[in-house]
């Protein structure tokens, strides 16, 4: 059983919700897109359900509300250092079905990866309630049916909009109160079935592997990718970043550090000291990402591929290069590679 609210009764809603959360979802910036006419959609607090953009995919992923592109971490002197405030308020997130698988990755990397616990996405991640809008359509780039991320229970509330109201489905008792509304018959539905999908590759064995890193598939990167990193900035589950110190003025022991996201498409990304670096070329950049998201990490975690098949990437390089076209790709070649060993 679910409810049926008005937007007029959803935004008072909102309006009393607004004393203890900050609520979170999808946004129109008219005219900040990427060309001078073209609009972005990304996550910002919003006061009323008009604000809301659910017709479109947004541009940037849900993550960026918990870990934001830029953020101080802390402040300090010679002698101390102060943390930096995180919002006092809950906060309830609207997402996507493959935006809250996305959040279970980014859980698991900072959470959890090495016995690490990052307290910093920690005092967020703990205030969060998601409520989940319902996905049924998709968009061209989206792979989330191949993925299996098209569907989740793991939601406070799910919502359906239509024109003028919502109908919602809310299973957490705090926040059942706020959208009681005239009962209705809802439960959400999924999409079944996108527009493009992709067959996810099986690497048999460590051979396969080491040739497929060697194979000269990967070459053509080196003339088509330009390493902006565009691509995983809008990727729901990419987690990498970089800290740096802003020194205030001429004393060097007074300042705050600040953590950005970061890319392992970006030339330098893995340069150590002495000079050292991995991946030197944009080919090697590429391999280590398509492997990373459709490989590495299922290996290392035992449970999922990275990769949640939102898309974002294939909407934001400005070289089209296609994340389902270069697994295609790979796909080929390792049955290449297993036809050799026979
Ligand atoms: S790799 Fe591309 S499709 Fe996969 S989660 Fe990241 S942005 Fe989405
Ligand atoms: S794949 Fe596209 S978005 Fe990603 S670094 Fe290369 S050119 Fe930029």
């Amino acid at each position: 059983m679910g409810h049926k609210v008005s937007y007029e009764q959803a935004n008072a809603a909102f309006a009393k919700l607004s004393e203890e959360y900050e609520i979170w979802a999808p946004k129109r910036f008219p005219k900040k897109g990427r060309y001078s006419d073209t609009d972005m959609i990304r996550y910002d607090k919003v006061s009323s359900v008009e604000e809301i953009e659910y017709k479109e995919k947004s541009d940037m992923p849900a993550k960026e509300v918990l870990t934001p592109i830029s953020e101080s971490l802390f402040y300090f002197t010679e002698d101390e250092y102060i943390e930096s405030k995180a919002t006092s308020k809950k906060l309830l997130i609207f997402m996507r079905p493959c935006d809250i698988h996305a959040q279970h990755h980014q859980e698991k990397i900072y959470l959890s990866n090495g016995n690490f616990e990052d307290m910093y996405y920690k005092r967020m991640n703990e205030k969060v309630k998601i409520v989940m809008m319902e996905c049924t359509e998709g968009w061209d780039t989206c792979f989330c049916v191949s993925m299996g991320t098209n569907k989740t229970e793991d939601y406070a509330a799910a919502v359906r909009f239509c024109d003028g109201e919502l109908l919602m489905d809310v299973k957490d008792a705090e926040l059942a109160p706020y959208f009681d509304g005239t009962a209705a018959d809802f439960k959400p539905e999924y999409i079944e079935k996108n527009q493009i999908s992709l067959t996810i590759p099986e690497i048999p064995n460590k051979e396969v592997l080491t040739k497929l890193k060697n194979h000269p598939m990967w070459n053509e990167y080196n003339s088509r990718c330009i390493s902006c990193g565009a691509c995983t900035v809008a990727c729901a589950t990419c987690t990498c970043f970089t800290t740096t110190d802003l020194i205030y003025n001429e004393n060097a022991n007074v300042g705050e550090r600040k953590r950005t996201t970061a890319s392992c498409q970006v030339k330098g990304f893995d340069d150590m000291a002495g000079g050292m670096s991995f991946r030197k070329t944009a080919a090697d950049r590429m391999r280590y990402k398509v492997l990373h998201k459709f490989h590495d990490y299922k290996a290392r975690f035992k449970d999922f591929h990275m990769c949640v098949g939102c898309g974002r990437c294939v909407d934001r390089c400005p070289e089209f290069i296609s994340i389902v076209a270069t697994v295609n790709k790979m796909s080929k070649a390792i049955d290449e590679i297993v036809a050799e060993q026979k």
